[in-house]
């Protein structure tokens, strides 16, 4: 079904906050600002955010302990801490963890009376607004109605059942100037992995290819640059562009088994997030070719417009910016099966995915 719903109101220009921040404005009197423990200082996000929070006397408390790859425990504690601090918006700013923990956190502070565990089944909780101010160019929060929370009960990481976009995500490609190279890279990987599973799985449709195919364009037009390591504010803002796309495509199509491959190595080993999905990619692009080879023109749609030769262009693509990842056979066994039980993550696709071609991808992957 060709269908396209973004809530989200998105603008990106450089010096953002300071020309649109009165949008923020008239949620409420009170904000809860939630980041990470430096990226919103280093990017110089918060500073900003504050003057125009005093200009417009709007209170604010800070909670800033998010981690990367946050976990249940983190949003509880912060909901926890809030509960009676009569907040009525959320500013979230960051990379993808404090933007999804805030998601959660508005969540818990707008349904003070449920069990925080509920997130994790019960679809119909709702959420403070939103308003995002992205650090790092990759997992698209800024425009998705996802999170990922890491759930040490299930030892991997989950996304829980309420849907919450963003009201506003303001987007200034200062922002990403202070981001390690590392980081950058991986995010970098991360939004390829979002337009091309987005592209490629079964419930992509002709609004979120249109999206897809200008993401990959603009990540093709970072590329030599993001290679190199030495980055341009262009190259930072053509990421920061496929970042963006790559949240509205994945809104509308969900990602693919990469994403479930990788939380296991994000969850057991510490691999970011953008590496350990993109050592998957053209694994799946293989099982497109098995299975939906009238998906082929697609596949070679994606190589065009990315400029490399075939899949193995892709992998050797994807190693050269986050490294390759090695596995001893047991692990890669035990993943593959744990793997195999995430019927969420394997629904995304339009055939079924045998424990054996599972590990094959996880073998494949990770040959480096
Ligand atoms: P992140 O975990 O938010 O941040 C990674 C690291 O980069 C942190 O150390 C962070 O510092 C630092 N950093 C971020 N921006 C910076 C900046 N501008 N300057 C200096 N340092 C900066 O990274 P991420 O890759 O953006 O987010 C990953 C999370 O997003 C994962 O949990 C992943 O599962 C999730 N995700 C969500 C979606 C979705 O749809 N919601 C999609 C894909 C992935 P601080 O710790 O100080 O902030
Ligand atoms: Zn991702």
């Amino acid at each position: 079904m060709n269908q396209f719903y973004m809530p989200t109101k998105v603008i990106c220009e450089e010096g953002a906050v300071k020309k649109f921040g009165s949008a923020f404005m008239t949620y409420g009197k009170k904000a809860l600002i939630i980041t990470g423990r430096t990226s919103a200082i280093k990017s110089g996000a918060l500073a900003d955010i504050k003057i125009e929070l005093d200009n417009n006397q709007i209170e604010y408390e800070i909670f800033s302990e998010i981690m990367e790859n946050p976990t249940m425990e983190i949003v509880v504690k912060a909901a926890e801490q809030y509960k009676l601090s009569n907040i009525d918006f959320i500013i979230a700013i960051g990379g993808g963890s404090p933007l999804d923990a805030a998601k959660m956190i508005g969540v818990l502070l707008k349904n003070t009376a449920v069990d925080p565990m509920d997130i994790f089944t019960n679809g119909s909780l709702t959420s403070l607004s939103i308003l995002t101010i992205p650090t790092t160019s990759g997992t698209g929060s800024e425009t998705t109605p996802y999170a990922i929370i890491t759930h040490h009960g299930l030892k991997t990481k989950v996304t829980p059942m309420p849907r919450v976009f963003p009201k506003v995500s303001l987007i200034d490609v200062n922002y990403y100037m202070t981001m390690p190279v590392r980081v950058t890279k991986a995010t970098a990987v991360d939004a390829l992995c979002h337009l091309i599973e987005g592209y490629m799985v079964k419930n992509s449709n002709v609004y979120s290819d249109g999206l897809a195919i200008e993401g990959i364009r603009h990540f093709a037009l970072a590329k030599e640059e993001l290679l190199s390591g030495e980055f341009s504010k262009d190259m930072h803002l053509h990421l920061a562009h496929a970042s963006t796309l790559g949240g509205m495509v994945i809104s509308h199509t969900g990602t693919g088994i990469p994403h479930g491959m990788g939380y296991h190595l994000t969850y057991h080993h510490g691999v970011s997030h953008g590496k350990a999905t993109g050592l998957f990619l053209s694994g799946m692009l293989d099982l497109y070719l098995k299975y939906c080879p009238e998906k082929k023109d697609k596949i070679d749609r994606i190589f065009e417009v990315l400029g490399i030769k075939d899949k193995k262009g892709l992998h050797q693509l994807v190693v050269e910016l986050v490294g390759g990842f090695e596995l001893g056979d047991e692990l890669k066994k035990t993943y593959s099966l744990a793997m195999s039980k995430n019927t969420r993550k394997l629904a995304s696709h339009e055939f079924s995915i045998s424990l054996e071609e599972i590990e094959t991808l996880y073998v494949n992957g990770l040959k480096g």
